[in-house]
């Protein structure tokens, strides 16, 4: 099979491939917002497909749904180009992307968000339709500060505080997009953004107030020692972790 990517496949392989055990599914819930003025929109979304497209192929036996690109970007509105998602909007096309899937036969579906904004939807959604579906596993990766600290260890490891390495557009998401979309990256743009502590209050004040409550470039971090090398290692290392999350859920 040359492809995971639902999309890319007609609906007879895809019968055949469910047939033959191919009963796990992930896709990326992304968003279209400003990410600095050095990163484009898509960001995320690009983010979330590449994840769910490793996940799904080192997973094995797992196809990958097509990844949801807009998500819950309201605190994000004060840039132009931000699209966004109610919570309820977002949800309620979860509900629909499990029914859909969980109808075809899949008996584990994996969300991965890939924005912060779509954490906490992502769990109650799958909070709320679980028991519709018992004969199917359903996972998200719903942890934003579990995964924060994971980013800002892999940006430790070379010599980038956590404050650099940021929460949005920093030196960690910006050496992603080096890694996979270099031609959209403006590195002559590249500038400090907030570089202080990003906490429970921090992230409070963010969906509360919108984003320039802390930062006027829409930057958390600093984006200035992005590397698509970094990006790269970033990448594999954080698809092995997610795949261990998955696996160990799979398990019980
Ligand atoms: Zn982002």
């Amino acid at each position: 099979m040359n492809t995971v990517r639902i999309e890319e496949m007609n609906w007879q392989d895809i019968k055949e491939t469910i047939n033959q055990g191919y009963t796990t599914v992930v896709f990326g819930i992304g968003s279209i917002e400003q990410h600095g003025p050095h990163l484009p929109t898509l960001t995320d979304s690009l983010i979330g497909d590449v994840l769910a497209n490793k996940v799904a192929i080192m997973l094995k036996k797992a196809l990958q749904a097509p990844t949801i690109r807009v998500g819950c970007s309201s605190h994000h509105l004060a840039f132009p180009g931000t699209i966004s998602y109610k919570e309820s909007t977002l949800k309620a096309v979860i509900h629909d992307y499990v029914h859909s899937l969980a109808h075809h036969g899949f008996k584990n579906i994996i969300l991965i968000p890939s924005h912060g904004g779509n954490f906490k939807s992502t769990q109650e959604a799958i909070d709320e339709i679980k028991d519709e579906y018992p004969e199917c596993k359903i996972f998200g990766y719903t942890d934003l500060f579990g995964l924060l600290d994971i980013l800002h260890k892999l940006s430790g490891e070379f010599g980038v505080s956590g404050e650099e390495s940021g929460a949005h557009a920093g030196e960690s998401e910006t050496s992603f997009m080096l890694a996979l979309a270099n031609d959209l990256v403006k590195k002559e743009r590249f500038e400090i953004g907030y570089v202080g502590e990003i906490g429970a209050e921090q992230s409070q004040l963010i969906f509360e107030k919108g984003m320039t409550a802390l930062t006027k470039n829409g930057i958390l971090g600093d984006p200035s020692t992005a590397t698509r090398e970094k990006g790269e290692v970033y990448i594999e290392k954080l698809v092995s972790i997610l795949v261990d999350e998955i696996k160990k859920e799979l398990k019980d």
